[in-house]
């Protein structure tokens, strides 16, 4: 067991293991602490003859490999080791070209779940959604949970595996790390950007849905799939995790091709941007596609619309020019 500890360790050292986790930009002699907010540069790591060594030198601890993923990830040590042993496999060839080790695949937390009910319940009323809406998620792959930099989350992805995104559970930001400044949503580390999230769902259902709405971001997803239960059950809510995404997935667009797309862009500079260049990829595709507007929409208190999840709380008298997103 000791023997495997340190084989494990050996393939993947305390440096490479935080890149793999999210916070490589600490892996220095003197960084910012991964595990609280740091305003001083509190963290470093470092090499004995024992092997690597982390430090923080306010009260977050220290230690090898295991103690970092125990850390970071909120796991006992037998866990933790579990979750190395998960980690350090030796890389996987791709024949197809020529020996190269396989882009990184996404690396999801250890405790990666489908949610209990008040887990749903609790999304559902952190973003004032119907509790069928996070269900449905549930139930198509698209909504997962787990713990994410220390925090429990809710993660947005899909069958194909290849994009996450995690929010924490009580609503609250990411701290910064490295040149990570504060964020509502950390994409999990190895995920492909261009793969719209919800694409893909297990057993072949994508091909029942017609018709696509692409909206812009996790909140809006969410959002998706609550006006999705009003309306006409042929619409798939998919989602680009940000507006800087360019070129979509050649596997993504195949999944689109014969269906008709309805983007639904933010209210602002960049989101229109994005929808425009969006919309050009995916009609050089062979689709249909359209965008609906959200501008001039009003919410409760008189504010306008910025997105999909802002009309969670529309205007009464604004609500019925809701009902254009299925027409
Ligand atoms: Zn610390």
């Amino acid at each position: 067991m000791k023997r495997d500890i340190a084989e494990m360790k050996r393939m993947l050292p305390l440096p490479t293991l935080m890149e793999w986790l999210g916070i490589g930009e600490s892996a220095k002699t003197s960084a910012r602490c991964p595990f609280h907010q740091d305003s001083r540069a509190s963290f470093s790591i470092y090499e004995t003859p024992k092997g690597w060594r982390w430090k923080c030198h306010a009260s977050c601890g220290g230690g090898d490999e295991v103690a970092l993923i125990e850390r970071a990830e909120n796991l006992s040590r037998t866990d933790a080791i579990a979750r190395l042993r998960e980690l350090a496999v030796p890389p996987v060839l791709d024949w197809n070209s020529g020996g190269a080790s396989k882009s990184a695949e996404v690396i999801f937390p250890s405790d990666l779940h489908s949610g209990n009910r008040a887990e749903l319940e609790c999304v559902a009323a952190l973003r004032k959604v119907d509790f069928w809406a996070v269900a449905t998620m549930q139930q198509n792959g698209v909504l997962r949970f787990g713990t994410v930099c220390s925090s429990p989350c809710w993660i947005v992805m899909d069958d194909s595996r290849l994009c996450a995104e995690a929010r924490r559970m009580d609503g609250a930001f990411f701290p910064a790390v490295g040149p990570l400044s504060e964020r509502k949503a950390h994409t999990l580390r190895g995920s492909k950007k261009n793969w719209p999230v919800g694409i893909s769902l297990p057993a072949d259902l994508t091909k029942h849905f017609r018709k696509v709405l692409l909206l812009e971001g996790s909140g809006d997803l969410v959002a998706g799939y609550h006006f999705a239960l009003a309306g006409p059950a042929d619409w798939l809510p998919i989602a680009i995790l940000g507006a800087s995404v360019r070129g979509l997935d050649p596997a993504a667009l195949l999944l689109l091709s014969g269906k008709r797309v309805r983007i639904v862009p933010h209210c602002d500079a960049a989101g229109r941007n994005a929808a425009e260049l969006w919309a050009a990829e995916i009609a050089q595709a062979g689709c249909a596609v359209d965008g609906f507007s959200l501008e001039g929409l009003r919410k409760q208190d008189g504010t306008l619309l910025g997105d999909l999840n802002d009309a969670t709380e529309i205007l009464p008298a604004d609500a019925a020019q809701l009902e254009g997103l299925w027409e």
